[in-house]
């Protein structure tokens, strides 16, 4: 499968490095690949990771068949228009951005919120994609490696479309996730809940001091 991945920040080097691992044909969206190739952190991945091709925005999601959201919450209306919209058109999005305002300092504020999320905005603005939020609720070392939380835990899915959700769920099983530990909660309008859950998990890894936690619904 071809994957692009938007993004270049931790959570996107880390999704992108899983998939190449996995055997996919992946390349990593940025804004100016000649700035990002330069800059220290992002240079010893991709030393690591020579077969993730580095591209801009518009090419990568051209290549991409199947695109992973991984841009900062506030911008990624931006990137996705930087992307072209005809290069969107009928793709899976996997969503895994948070709408964390930093603009007032720490902690973050959310917006969009309460009647709004960001998953829904991005269906709005692009409605030939088929967005499907997941994975935003947990550190993204445990996205692609679930086991380094010990015991059960979950991961939630929200979209509309049945056949996108069917796809990403055969991912997370590939990511290592277990059938029963995947939630669907509906439609994309309950990416407001699981987006909401920010500022608690925010306030969890304050209180426990890391971030090797998540989410266990008990009764689930
Ligand atoms: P980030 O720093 O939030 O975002 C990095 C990406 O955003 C870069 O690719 C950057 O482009 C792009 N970007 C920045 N400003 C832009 C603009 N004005 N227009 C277009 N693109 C712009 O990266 P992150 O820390 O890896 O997080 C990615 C997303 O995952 C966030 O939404 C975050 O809330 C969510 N998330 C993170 C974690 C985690 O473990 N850290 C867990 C769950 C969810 P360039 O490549 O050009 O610099």
């Amino acid at each position: 499968m071809h994957y692009a991945v938007l993004g270049t920040g931790i959570v996107g080097r880390t999704v992108a490095a899983r998939l190449a691992d996995l055997g996919h044909d992946v390349v990593i969206g940025t804004r100016d690949p000649a700035a990002t190739a330069a800059r220290d952190e992002y240079a010893d991945w991709q030393a690591a990771q020579p077969q993730v091709r580095l591209a801009a925005f518009p090419e990568a999601a051209r290549e991409g068949e199947t695109l992973v959201n991984a841009t900062g919450g506030q911008v990624s209306i931006a990137a996705l228009t930087e992307a072209d919209a005809a290069h969107l058109d009928g793709k899976v999005l996997i969503d895994i951005a948070n709408p964390l305002d930093f603009s007032q300092g720490f902690p973050p504020s959310l917006d969009p919120v309460n009647a709004d999320s960001l998953g829904e905005l991005i269906q709005r603005t692009f409605p030939r994609l088929r967005v499907v939020k997941t994975l935003n609720t947990m550190n993204c070392r445990i996205m692609v490696d679930p086991a380094r939380v010990a015991g059960e835990h979950h991961v939630f899915l929200s979209g509309e479309d049945a056949d996108a959700k069917k796809a990403v769920r055969e991912l997370l099983h590939s990511f290592g996730w277990a059938e029963r530990s995947i939630l669907d909660l509906g439609g994309i309008e309950t990416a407001r809940g699981t987006e909401m859950l920010l500022p608690v998990w925010l306030r969890l890894m304050g209180a426990l001091g890391h971030t090797d936690f998540n989410f266990h619904i008990q009764g689930a």
